[in-house]
């Protein structure tokens, strides 16, 4: 906290994972003596910038650019871009961490990055956010390379997003260079898959879990927060496994559909019309908008997927979860429980699929789409969904495995900070001190 003050996300994602090593580290004392915590918490570079530009009045307006290039042991940076008007240093270290064992946990050969910017694409015009995302990939080019760092999206930066800041890449080097992004558009050298892979790997890991119990998504009401990427394509595969989704929400509010959400509508207003969930009652009167986002956790549930952003879901609201008959919470979001939530979830023998397991297939197809470029091929939509769903089943054995062999079965978040932790702990001690 000295050396790093005021970054109170990134304290919350340390303590975390360094309180679940204990057994590790009482196991092997060659990390401690490598001195590994020490050096894999701090990142190997953190590039700030500003990024100036133009708006619609001819105003000059800046912002600030990051890219924390965290751990590259067992292959390139790999991770996320957000434009979120939160966003800073503690948010970008927060999440560049919890990237490395996420990324690790995968099986691919992906090390752990993480940037963006404290832009609020809100309200913004399409000429806007091309400026935008121009000047910001003008600084970032000199930093990244499909070998060395290669960005994605994450909150604020989606398809049309990496579509600008592809362009500018290209027109930086001279030359298409289809490896240096992900996410990017189908006709571009995307990978079919990548935009439903972490709703959809989120769902299936849930899958896994739920089988365990002799419990099923069919049947079952669940909840997803956030309106966005990861919330739609949860919604999608929960409700084709036969579950009735009854509520999502967005920063403003939630809606309620005691039918089942209709997601046709939620993709148009969100994907399409870029408009406010609040818009889905003017087309399906019955359902219900209520202002305030925290609300949706009073929903009864059998399933909870918090899918929309960092500590959604606190001590009271995994309560009245838990009151209600909750039975499992799946994060699709990255750190959406606060640690005291996560005491309560697990307290009450919820099924507990921590983020760093459950939200990893968006990157494991990302990988994959890195090597579709690297090989000049296209997989089918069905090839990339069955290794989608090969990850998350082997992420899911592993991490249990993993709870196991050190003394808390059951427990996934012990079990994926230490499955993830091994393997580039390995790795780096393999590499020498550098
Ligand atoms: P999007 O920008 O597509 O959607 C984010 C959604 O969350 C929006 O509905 C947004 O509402 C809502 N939201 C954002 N901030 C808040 C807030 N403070 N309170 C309540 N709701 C909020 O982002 P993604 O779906 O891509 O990302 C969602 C989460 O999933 C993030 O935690 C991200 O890090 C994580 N994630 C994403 C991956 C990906 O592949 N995209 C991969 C792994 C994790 P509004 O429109 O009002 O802002």
């Amino acid at each position: 906290k000295k050396r790093n003050p005021n970054e109170t996300e990134f304290h919350q994602v340390v303590k975390e994972i360094f309180d679940s090593l204990v057994p590790v580290f009482a196991r092997h004392p060659e990390y401690m003596e490598q001195s590994i915590l020490e050096r894999i918490v701090e990142p190997e570079r953190l590039i700030t910038f500003r990024v100036p530009w133009v708006d619609d009045w001819g105003k000059v307006q800046v912002n600030r650019g990051f890219r924390v290039q965290y751990n590259s042991a067992i292959g390139p940076y790999k991770g996320g871009l957000r434009f979120h008007p939160t966003v800073n240093a503690s948010i970008i270290k927060f999440l560049g961490f919890e990237q490395i064992f996420k990324n690790a946990l995968t099986g691919q050969p992906i090390g752990g990055g993480k940037g963006g910017a404290d832009f609020d694409p809100k309200g913004k015009s399409d000429a806007e956010i091309m400026r935008f995302t121009q000047s910001f990939m003008t600084e970032l080019s000199r930093h990244i390379g499909p070998d060395i760092d290669v960005p994605a999206g994450d909150i604020g930066v989606g398809a049309r997003e990496i579509g600008f800041l592809f362009g500018q890449y290209k027109r930086i080097r001279g030359g298409y260079e289809a490896g240096i992004l992900t996410g990017k558009g189908l006709g571009y050298g995307g990978s079919l898959t990548r935009t439903e892979a972490t709703g959809y790997g989120t769902v299936y890991f849930m899958q896994e879990m739920l089988k365990e119990k002799g419990l099923s998504f069919k049947g079952s009401t669940v909840v997803v927060s956030g309106s966005g990427n990861v919330s739609i394509y949860a919604i999608e595969k929960a409700a084709q496994l036969g579950a009735k989704v009854v509520a999502c929400s967005d920063s403003e509010g939630y809606i309620f559909d005691s039918n089942g959400l209709n997601l046709e509508t939620v993709k148009r207003l969100k994907e399409v019309e870029r408009k406010r969930i609040s818009a889905y009652v003017e087309e399906h009167p019955h359902a219900k908008y209520v202002q305030g986002s925290d609300g949706i956790w009073s929903i009864p549930c059998d399933i909870a997927l918090p899918c929309a952003t960092q500590n959604e879901i606190n001590k009271k609201s995994a309560k009245m979860l838990v009151a209600n008959g909750l039975k499992a919470v799946g994060e699709g979001a990255n750190m959406p429980s606060t640690s005291e939530a996560i005491d309560v979830f697990l307290d009450n023998q919820i099924l507990f699929a921590p983020a760093k397991a459950a939200n990893a297939g968006g990157v494991a197809v990302s990988a994959l789409e890195m090597a579709q470029n690297s090989a000049r091929l296209s997989w089918t939509f069905e090839e990339v969904d069955a290794k989608l769903q090969d990850i998350m089943t082997n992420i899911y054995r592993n991490c249990v495995e993993a709870a196991e062999d050190y003394g808390h079965p059951g427990n996934l978040v012990v079990g994926a900070n230490i499955a993830g932790f091994k393997k580039v702990a390995d790795a780096m001690i393999a590499q020498g001190v550098i």
